[in-house]
């Protein structure tokens, strides 16, 4: 069983024997009634770090209301009542106290809305001022602006939204549209005291209608991507945290008295009832009796599905400065992955550029533990859209009760969010070379090309891609259809060119929606490039003997999981299969029926040095090359850590980073590098692999692998192709050389050296070809 499996049945066995905490009875608000404000006096914010699973038990004996969207090992913030924190900190845990009395925060929340100015956004706003203010922004721009309500909540009250377009070229005063644009979806407040996730995606919504016409990137966003936002999608939540218990997170549904309310993001039906949610009516992550039994998730539900156009998501949380991408129920990364995560990462540095304040990346699963049944999942899984939890301001100084004052803050980071994701969808599809385009084919042979089409503003049609392809640099593409390979990968053959020719090609291919998309970029205007060599490998090891490899450095100070030669056993974050099997270097062999924590790398870093290698054993460009396997998504601590790859060409005296791995990908990747773009390449050249675990009180789980290091060398042995008065490089006299034998050789026996494709006629291929390695020396 994993540890998070653990974590959560305890939690839930935990939370099933516990007194309720807060300190007065809740009452329903009926509208206009006055009920009985919760108070919270003498409860602190804390942020305790979680080791394992018996720290977790103990504190969950002594608070229940987490406060965060997943909860997992690592620092995790609690709502801690009077007296808890004394025995918590007596127990030995680590803790720190982010604020010691939670009551006057809410306090100086009620002052402030007592005296708010004038600015809309210099407060929060009440259910009926944020519905008052999408009326508003409906008739300032009556164009582009246009309400809706997606149904009702469980107490009757409607969940309202905007959809925001740019004008329809073409279309006629009669209504209809005369193009479908992608749309993208910003919902917020699931949680009801996440009062900011209400107020973001309402700021964007004004800023976009403010901005078209005005901002240059508003406007073009809009002439392509429709806009819509659903600021509070639990209505009945969010006015029963104004008016009885500021800390209320589910929504009012009345399970059985006194138990109300149902955690709508963990409602949705991908992974319902999984890790990460509760069953127990008392809990605050009860997750309803069937997947949907809640109107407000429903409602949202239906309102995609009848709006397949929607193309991307954002379910809008707080806090903790994130962006969480699926998935939130599993550590397992999702297929689109190679689009998805630097797209996160993207989408995280533009919100940090806004105003210094950090936001990161991550994976729901590996950040913060699980969460099942959440909208994200169910988006990306259902809909097959992309989908992001923004987790807003701040990182736990205020936590839910973030000050008025980075309402707007917290609106332009979104809006900056919002900007990336948008222009993104105004791509239909991106074409994702697998494992990358190559850097050079074999010649005079013909190569493969793996590619998978990844949805973006469209889906991909059923029919395949067509590849086009063409030698050199200028002149017609040929085409042909890619043959499919299952998984959504196509491959597709680039043609034999002679050594030193480039090759171009670029793809394309018809949407569901039956449009055209090419890429990359404009296609036939910004193809990619290969270059045709012959390969000479001089140094393949794949460790099935010993030929010198050093496991260790003398400076190595992790005190496990150092590397060994070995055919591996395999743990969920080690393979159980080298690249090439039977032996490869990996971190530590596996205990057997131990969990992967107990042959993980600890305590610092281990190192893998090669043998000394020559890289000017023959001629042309030298390259090395390797499979490895890195994971650091299990356990705590998750998507910290790093293996650097390093390089040096002096015998080990200096070192030069070729990349520092990350992805957590269950499988052996290629990474292949010209060595002269880091090193001077020369016969002292060596490479090394450095694991290591710095994470806070070693809760990491790492584990690397190496396998199939390869040294080769690119070149064209007759000199650059397009020399064809041999002087050595490729200038405007070759040209003039080509230009004179225009059209078919003369003889077929006589050497024809303008024919550079050798078919027996000069034409506009070889002057593609002269022009690719124009220049070459
Ligand atoms: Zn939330």
């Amino acid at each position: 069983m994993m540890p998070k499996l653990r974590l959560a049945i305890v939690y839930l066995a935990i939370a099933a024997c516990l007194p309720a905490t807060r300190t007065a009875v809740r009452a329903d608000a009926a509208p206009g009634a006055r009920a009985e404000q919760v108070r919270y006096d003498g409860h602190a914010l804390g942020r305790i770090l979680i080791r394992d699973r018996d720290d977790l038990e103990f504190v969950l004996q002594h608070t229940t209301d987490h406060w965060g969207e997943r909860l997992g090992l690592g620092p995790q913030d609690f709502r801690l009542p009077p007296g808890a924190v004394e025995k918590l900190e007596a127990a030995g845990l680590t803790l720190k106290i982010l604020h010691p009395d939670i009551q006057i925060l809410i306090d100086a929340e009620r002052d402030q809305l007592a005296r708010a100015g004038a600015g809309f956004y210099d407060a929060y706003r009440t259910l009926n001022e944020i519905n008052a203010r999408l009326d508003h922004l409906a008739a300032l721009d009556p164009d582009r602006v246009s309400l809706f309500s997606i149904g009702n909540s469980v107490q009757g009250r409607p969940i309202r939204g905007v959809r925001i377009e740019g004008p329809i070229p073409g279309a006629g005063g009669g209504g209809g549209s005369a193009i479908t644009r992608p749309a993208l979806l910003i919902a917020g407040c699931q949680h009801a005291r996440e009062w900011v996730s209400a107020m973001a995606p309402l700021y964007v919504a004004e800023q976009i209608v403010a901005g078209d016409g005005l901002d240059e990137r508003i406007t073009t966003l809009l002439d392509n991507v429709e806009i819509i936002v659903i600021p509070v999608v639990n209505p009945d939540g969010y006015l029963y945290s104004w008016t009885t218990d500021r800390l209320w997170r589910k929504n009012r549904k009345l399970i059985s008295f006194p138990h109300f309310g149902v955690d709508l993001n963990r409602n949705w039906s991908v992974a319902w009832g999984g890790e990460g949610s509760s069953g127990l009516i008392s809990s605050e992550l009860y997750r309803g009796a069937i997947p949907f039994s809640e109107p407000c998730s429903r409602h949202v539900r239906d309102f995609i599905l009848d709006n397949p156009h929607i193309r991307a998501a954002y379910d809008v949380h707080n806090y903790s400065q994130l962006v969480l991408g699926a998935w939130g129920h599993t550590v397992s990364e999702p297929a689109d992955r190679d689009v998805t995560f630097p797209l996160a990462e993207q989408i995280a540095e533009a919100m940090t550029d806004v105003d210094d304040a950090e936001h990161s990346a991550g994976h729901g699963g590996f950040q913060l533990g699980l969460a099942s049944g959440i909208m994200t999942d169910w988006v990306s899984h259902v809909a097959k859209a992309h989908a992001w939890t923004l987790e807003l301001r701040d990182t736990g100084e205020t936590g839910f009760l973030l000050p008025p004052e980075q309402i707007i803050p917290a609106g332009e980071e979104t809006l900056a969010a919002t900007l990336v994701l948008g222009e993104r969808l105004m791509t239909p599809l991106e074409f994702l070379v697998i494992e990358g385009p190559p850097d050079f084919t074999p010649a005079d042979e013909p190569a493969m090309v793996r590619m998978k089409p990844v949805r973006m503003g469209a889906l991909p049609g059923a029919a395949p891609p067509v590849l086009h392809t063409r030698i050199g640099a200028a002149g017609e593409f040929s085409s042909a259809p890619m043959t499919p390979l299952g998984d959504g990968v196509y491959e597709g053959e680039l043609p034999a060119a002679p050594c030193g020719a480039v090759i171009h090609y670029y793809f394309e291919m018809t949407t569901a929606e039956g449009a055209t998309a090419i890429g990359p970029g404009e296609g036939a205007e910004t193809p990619h490039e290969t270059t045709a060599r012959e390969v000479h490998t001089v140094f393949m090891d794949d460790f099935s003997t010993d030929t010198g490899w050093s496991p260790a450095a003398p400076d190595d100070d992790a005190t496990a999981g150092l590397w060994e030669r070995i055919n591996p056993l395999g743990t969920d974050a080690q393979p159980s299969d080298c690249h090439s099997p039977p032996f490869c270097y990996i971190t530590g062999q596996a205990v057997q029926g131990q969990p992967a924590s107990a042959s993980s790398v600890r305590g610092g870093k281990t190192t893998l040095t090669s043998p000394r290698l020559d890289a000017t054993a023959a001629p042309g460009e030298a390259w090395i090359s390797y499979r490895r396997w890195y994971s650091n998504n299990m356990g705590g601590a998750t998507f910290t850590q790093s293996m650097l790859i390093e390089i040096s060409n002096d015998d080990g005296e200096t070192w030069t980073l070729l990349e520092a791995a990350r992805d957590n990908r269950q499988e052996w990747l290629l990474r292949r590098w010209r060595i002269a773009d880091f090193v001077e390449p020369t016969d002292a050249l060596r490479i090394r692999f450095i694991a290591r675990d710095h994470s806070e009180m070693d809760m990491a789980v790492v584990e690397a692998g190496v396998d199939d290091v390869r040294l080769e060398f690119a070149a064209c042995p007759g000199g650059p192709i397009g020399d064809l008065n041999g002087d050595g490089v490729v200038n405007a006299q070759d040209l003039a050389i080509l230009l004179g034998s225009w059209g078919p050789c003369p003889d077929p026996e006589e050497p024809c050296p303008a024919d550079v494709n050798g078919d027996g006629v000069v034409n506009a291929q070889d002057l593609g070809i002269v022009l690719g390695s124009w220049g070459a020396p």
